[in-house]
């Protein structure tokens, strides 16, 4: 099922979100209906407050749209280490239109768990790193704009503001 996609300034996507401990049929259900809900969109990641669930998962896909597409699903998602930096032009579902200049690690390692509660591990550089990290970002109420310099910032509320003015938000 696709889901609606949370805008920002909702002030969902600022919360910090509860562990997953349920492996249940809800979560199996919810984890496909984000999965079609990214492809639907189309993006290339999507965390669960997003979709209004204040839980920790979600889902990442860097080939949405190519044939080899294959959705990565992590349930209880951690940064295990990271190293180096990329800088990298990057939007969000829940800022639609929009995009900036963020700075990024270059190279993560993600723990996680499968949607039946087995522990996986995730290692990605360059876009996949930059999914992952955004994705878990979204976990800890983080949005991209919350990573920008002051002047990048006021630049992108400020585009967001003129649309919501003109009723296009
Ligand atoms: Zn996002």
């Amino acid at each position: 099922m696709i889901l609606p996609i949370v805008k920002y300034p909702d002030s969902i996507l600022k919360r910090r979100c509860e562990p997953i401990s349920s492996f249940d049929g809800y979560l199996h259900k919810l984890a496909e209906s984000m999965v079609e809900t990214m492809y639907a969109a189309p993006g290339v990641g999507l965390a669960a407050p997003q979709v209004g669930e204040l839980v920790r998962l979600i889902v990442v896909d860097p080939k949405v749209g190519e044939e080899s597409a294959q959705p990565l699903i992590l349930v209880n998602p951690e940064v295990l280490w990271e190293e180096g930096k990329q800088r990298g032009e990057e939007g969000c579902l829940s800022i639609p239109g929009l995009t900036s200049v963020v700075e990024r690690p270059f190279h993560i390692r993600v723990k996680a768990q499968t949607l039946e509660g087995e522990p996986l591990e995730v290692e990605g550089t360059e876009l996949l790193a930059r999914i992952l990290h955004h994705e878990i970002d979204h976990l800890d109420g983080t949005l991209f704009i919350d990573r920008l310099s002051p002047l990048q910032r006021e630049v992108l509320k400020r585009k967001i503001r003129k649309l919501m003015r003109s009723g296009e938000w």
